[in-house]
């Protein structure tokens, strides 16, 4: 396990566009740390960066409180697990785990006992000599896991590898990676654009936004308190209003105005600004009887619904303005059936100042 410290990090590409913005993160040792953001945003540039296969304009990479900025990617204690397996084809299981720490000149004993090891972490000793090709898309993906564990890297940097398999394979493989990581100690510092992967498996997460950090924090804070548009909109599905302020009810409640009713929320924030952006969480809203005329009370008309299994995601549009927004109800509701809902006030977060 190693602490990885990202300082103040940004990269400009030659032909002049900035692709990371600044980024500092401190990775504890042993973390599962996820970058998380839309297609384009400056992940995969981030790690390989991390690794040394890109150089950064500025900023530094400290491993263990050692400064590895310059150093080439085999002197960092960093190893790479990529999206596409990236295996040998012409080499069997056993050869393509061996093949880095032979390069490292790791003595024969105990390269004999890190290929036993890593071939019964990923349950693959039965296929040592197979070839690639006569592997499965899942089990290949296992050798590119074992191939990284071989190296005993401090920090493992995974590139998406679990997007070239099958939705099933891929719950699986999230729940055997965290357990290896568990038992094997390595830090890691996973990239991925899906976010029920990282809601699923990381300890932290990092939402990145056009090579910016939008919010680091864990799962359940990045999920429940959004810190701005970008990332309520990004992970989940979120109902967002631009929201007046009327004022501070309480210390940490505050009271404001929305096209579609008035909200209470709770907040540590200081709401000096007039107005900012509100959101709420589709399954947060509760059914309520009668017309509902108070704070944080909606009355709508069910525009549409899509039945899921477990639940049932239903459009509303607002009897107040035209608004429309999104709840999740175990029952269905009738189309053009008129609707109350309730929104809790510590279930609203204030996201930034609207300008
Ligand atoms: P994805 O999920 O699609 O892989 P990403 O967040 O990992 O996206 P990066 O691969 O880091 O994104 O790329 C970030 C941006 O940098 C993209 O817009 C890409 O086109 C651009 N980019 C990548 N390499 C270069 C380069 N050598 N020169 C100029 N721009 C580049």
């Amino acid at each position: 396990m190693a602490r990885l410290e990202i300082d103040r990090v940004s990269k400009t590409f030659a032909n002049g566009f900035k692709v990371l913005n600044h980024i500092t993160i401190d990775v504890q040792s042993g973390e599962f740390l996820t970058l998380l953001g839309p297609s384009g945003c400056g992940k995969t540039t981030l790690l390989k960066a991390i690794a040394g296969f890109h150089s950064i304009s500025t900023g530094r990479f400290l491993i263990d409180g050692t400064e590895v900025t310059d150093r080439p990617p085999e002197k960092r204690n960093t190893s790479m697990c990529f999206q596409s397996y990236a295996l040998f084809p012409h080499l069997t299981v056993s050869e393509n785990i061996l093949f880095g720490p032979k390069q490292n000149r790791i003595p024969k004993e105990e390269c004999d006992e890190r290929l036993k090891t890593s071939l019964r972490q990923v349950d693959l000793e039965a296929h040592a000599h197979k070839l690639p090709s006569a592997l499965s898309g899942g089990q290949q993906q296992r050798v590119a896991l074992a191939r990284a564990i071989a190296m005993r890297p401090g920090i493992i940097l995974f590139d998406e590898p679990l997007s070239n398999l099958d939705a099933k394979l891929r719950e699986q493989v999230r729940f055997e990676l965290r357990a290896l990581q568990a038992k094997h100690g390595f830090t890691a510092v996973y990239v991925t654009h899906d976010q029920a992967e990282a809601l699923a498996m990381s300890d932290r997460i990092v939402v990145m936004n056009a090579g910016h950090v939008a919010q680091i924090g864990t799962p359940t804070d990045i999920y429940d308190r959004p810190a701005t548009r970008f990332v309520a909109d990004f992970i989940g599905a979120a109902n967002i209003h631009r929201a007046e302020v009327i004022g501070r009810v309480a210390p940490t409640s505050w009271q404001l105005r929305t096209d579609v009713a008035d909200f209470k929320v709770e907040t540590d924030k200081d709401l000096t600004e007039r107005s900012y952006y509100i959101c709420w969480r589709p399954e947060d809203a509760v059914i309520v009887s009668g017309s509902g005329t108070g704070v944080n009370t909606l009355v709508a008309s069910v525009e549409a619904q899509a039945f899921q299994g477990n639940v049932t995601d239903v459009l509303l549009r607002s009897e107040k303005s035209a608004q429309t927004y999104r709840i999740q109800t175990r029952k269905p509701l009738p189309v053009n059936s008129s609707v109350t809902i309730s929104i809790a006030p510590e279930k609203v977060s204030v996201l930034e100042a609207a300008q």
